[in-house]
């Protein structure tokens, strides 16, 4: 592999960029959003066009300079942040926030990897129509950064996750050269489907710069309710009873630990709660159906199911759309309830569905026999994910635990590679997890991925360190 070469002035100024494509480094360039990884500078660089991205990559190429894409800078396993690279370029593409094109008769929207994924979310909502992948980052994660990670959140079990979202890419290769890929097609099978390298490559084989993404009608009449369940067994079979008494009207259906809603009232004491004591298990559903749909009506009907079978204790069936927004309010607060707490460790982990209740009876006891933690265990339990967070006992903080991380998350993934799982659902490998994929991983897969990598990107500088282990410098 090439030694990579820093980004002084001299290689700034030979890109012949405006000002406007040299912003200052603030520090949100420099840390990702739990604080695990800081960088040590770059030139930030932000092109406002395709023509742009490809001048900088054609130059870092030449150059041998390493270039390190953020989009949104939500990203959880520090892919965006590189931290010990000869100053890279921090290539931002917030300035490529166009919508290109709606095409609402085809459901489909043209986006530049720079729009933040809430505003797709409301463009297509302008012509009625749905952008289903919904996360609780989608204020700042920006499309680029959304494809590059493959990312999932609330609704895959009805929509998919990004991949499926995406119909086609414009991309800068490593080289500099432009790869229009941007098909609106739905058929096309015309040879390997590059879209799929490059997304949830999180940026080690290049630049997203523009997709063509796949919308959905909008549902007419939605409804949410939270279910009091006794255990991850009566959530899936409740899951199961949903399918046969919704059909294909479940848009989400997520699983909550009572730990979750404790971590909110103690950092956030003024989210309103939705039950005076919070039951073990807590699921959320919700429905989207056409106007003819009686949303409220079906979750009563599941409800009275669940009811008779012993799989739901009580339950809440949110009366107006204020009401709806304040249940999913508790899901989506979570995170930051967590990131409040701290955690020692971190998991963003998928088994196959009907394993989901082993999996968290033998979790919690492995991380038991370690020592006296908290999990919190929530997620989106219909797609087989779950994150299954170890924070710290009450009174201590995760500095208390630095020595503990390592045994944890090993536990934890051993524990899910023992069931066919996966150690990264949708938050990708980034930095955080490149052993992970060694250790975890067909080694014929593996070997593949090194080869792509190294065909495509033979100087090692589309984000060097992420998803693949640098290889030694000659
Ligand atoms: C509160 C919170 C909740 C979250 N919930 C979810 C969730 O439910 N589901 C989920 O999947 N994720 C979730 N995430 C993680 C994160 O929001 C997603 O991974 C998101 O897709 C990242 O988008 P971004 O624009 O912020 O990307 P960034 O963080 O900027 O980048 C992510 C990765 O993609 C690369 N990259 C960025 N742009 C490009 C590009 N144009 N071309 C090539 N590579 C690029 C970066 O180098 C990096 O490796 C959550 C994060 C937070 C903070």
């Amino acid at each position: 592999m090439t030694n990579l070469i820093p980004a002084d002035d001299a290689f700034a100024a030979s890109l012949e960029l405006p000002p406007a494509a040299f912003p200052a480094l603030t520090a949100s360039y420099l840390e990702e959003p739990r604080g695990r990884y800081a960088s040590g500078g770059g030139l930030l660089v932000a092109p406002s066009s395709t023509t742009e991205v490809a001048q900088i990559m054609a130059a870092a190429h030449a150059g041998r300079v390493a270039v390190v894409p953020y989009s949104g800078g939500t990203g959880l396993v520090g892919g965006q942040i590189a931290q010990d690279l000869p100053r890279p370029v921090i290539l931002s593409l917030h300035r490529m926030n166009k919508i290109r094109a709606v095409h609402a008769d085809e459901n489909v929207l043209v986006a530049e990897a720079g729009v933040i994924l809430a505003d797709v979310q409301s463009a297509a909502e302008g012509v009625n129509r749905l952008f289903p992948l919904s996360l609780a980052s989608e204020g700042s994660a920006r499309i680029g950064g959304v494809l590059s990670t493959n990312a999932g959140g609330v609704n895959v079990l009805r929509y998919g996750n990004a991949r499926d979202l995406c119909l086609g890419v414009e991309a800068v290769m490593p080289n500099g050269e432009v790869m229009n890929t941007l098909t609106r097609l739905r058929k096309n099978n015309t040879g390997y489907d590059m879209r799929h390298l490059l997304i949830g490559a999180e940026g080690s084989l290049g630049i997203i710069t523009a997709a063509a993404l796949r919308l959905s009608p909008r549902p007419a009449s939605t409804g949410v309710a939270l279910f009091a369940v006794e255990s991850p067994r009566a959530a899936l079979e409740l899951l199961s009873l949903a399918g046969d008494i919704a059909g294909g009207t479940v848009s989400a259906f997520e699983l909550m630990h009572r730990q979750g809603l404790d971590f909110l009232r103690e950092t956030m004491p003024e989210t309103r709660q939705p039950w005076p004591t919070p039951p073990d298990w807590t699921v959320l559903v919700d429905l989207g159906g056409p106007a003819d749909f009686d949303p409220e009506v079906t979750l009563m009907n599941l409800f009275e199911a669940g009811s008779e079978r012993g799989l739901v204790d009580d339950g809440l069936i949110a009366q107006s759309t204020r009401e709806a927004d304040e249940f999913w309010a508790i899901r989506e607060t979570i995170p930051e309830a967590n990131r409040r707490i701290g955690s020692v460790s971190s998991h963003d982990i998928s088994v196959p569905l009907s394993s989901i209740p082993d999996f968290i009876t033998q979790g919690t006891q492995a991380i038991a026999a370690l020592g006296p933690f908290r999990v919190n265990c929530f997620g989106h339990v219909g797609d087989g994910n779950l994150h299954f967070n170890v924070f710290p006992d009450a009174g201590k903080s995760r500095a208390d635990y630095e020595d503990a991380r390592k045994t944890i998350k090993r536990t934890v993934h051993d524990l899910t590679h023992s069931f066919g799982g996966s150690v990264s659902a949708e938050h990708g490998i980034g930095r955080l997890k490149v052993d992970d994929l060694e250790r975890y991983s067909d080694p014929t897969k593996l070997a593949t991925m090194r080869a792509i990598k190294d065909a495509l990107d033979p100087h090692g500088i589309c984000n060097p360190g992420a998803v693949l282990r640098r290889a030694p410098s000659n």
